[in-house]
């Protein structure tokens, strides 16, 4: 099945359980940044909550907002029994501390995830890992390559991946190109999550079964491209666009279902 076609399934799901629910869902996106990326981000988390039946607020904040008065508007919001979560849309201005602002959010409203006590694990490795499963990859003592090692997608990826009886291995901008070559070529799964265009061109060679997930998003004047060059002789490539941002984007909604319904 495509990602759109899962999603699309996933959705009508998500749909039924949410309009099940006794009391509506509750959900906030607090907006500091106006760059496009984040408006377009915001823009498709209040869609999917509406197609949904979420209730969904935008509380926007001028960019110039500090640090302190952030903390307080959070601090509110954990306090606000009428929200069920809450997210603080990523990346910020440069006068806040994104970890800061991350341990400030209350892990029982932390629909990103990205909590260290949060029960939830941030949206783009779980909407991974939902996807294989529901594509029967075998992961069980597979050999899994991660490449980029970002606190949001690497590390969370390859924890998820390790639970499900994996070979991990994590390459990041250290790794010479020998060592990536060598381990790609023997991998199983990989999941590339760097932010630099095509950087997984010909130059590499994968087994025919691999399952290729690009988590990269790179903007140009031609539209959206992916870390990993498109069409490779693979067993799934996940696209650029129409992949893992759908993924991403489901399981915000899934973490919101689940901070309601355990
Ligand atoms: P990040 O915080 O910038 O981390 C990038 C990682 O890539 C770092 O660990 C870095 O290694 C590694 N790296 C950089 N150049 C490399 C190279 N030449 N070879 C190997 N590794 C290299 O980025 P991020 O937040 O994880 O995001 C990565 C990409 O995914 C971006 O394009 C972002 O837009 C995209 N993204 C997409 C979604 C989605 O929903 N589709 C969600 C989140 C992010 P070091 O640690 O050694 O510096």
């Amino acid at each position: 099945m495509t990602i759109k076609e899962y999603v699309k399934a996933r959705k009508v799901e998500l749909k039924n359980e949410i309009a099940s629910l006794k009391e509506p869902l509750n959900f906030v996106i607090v907006q500091l940044n106006e760059d496009e990326a984040s408006k377009a981000y915001i823009r498709g988390k209040l869609k999917d909550s509406e197609e949904l039946g979420i209730k969904a607020r935008l509380l926007k904040l001028p960019v110039s907002t500090s640090q302190e008065e952030l903390l307080k508007e959070i601090d509110k919001l954990n306090h606000d029994k009428s929200v069920d979560g809450f997210i603080v849309q990523m990346p910020l201005p440069k006068q806040i501390d994104e970890e800061t602002v991350k341990l400030a959010i209350s892990p029982d409203k932390d629909v990103d995830g990205f909590h260290p006590l949060s029960k939830l694990n941030p949206c783009t490795p779980q909407g991974i890992m939902n996807y294989l499963k529901h594509e029967n990859v075998q992961l069980l003592g597979k050999n899994a390559v991660v490449i980029g090692r970002s606190n949001i997608v690497g590390k969370p990826m390859a924890k998820l991946l390790l639970k499900e009886s994996c070979n991990v291995t994590v390459l990041h901008s250290k790794t010479s190109f020998e060592d990536m070559y060598r381990y790609l070529e023997n991998a199983d799964i990989v999941v590339v999550a760097i932010g630099k265009q095509h950087f997984i061109g010909d130059k590499f060679k994968f087994k025919e079964s691999a399952v290729l997930v690009d988590v990269g998003i790179n903007r140009d004047e031609n539209g959206l491209h992916g870390d990993i060059v498109p069409d490779r002789k693979v067993a799934i490539q996940t696209p650029v666009p129409g992949g893992v941002g759908l993924l991403t984007r489901l399981a915000l909604m899934e973490n919101l279902l689940k901070i309601k319904r355990p």
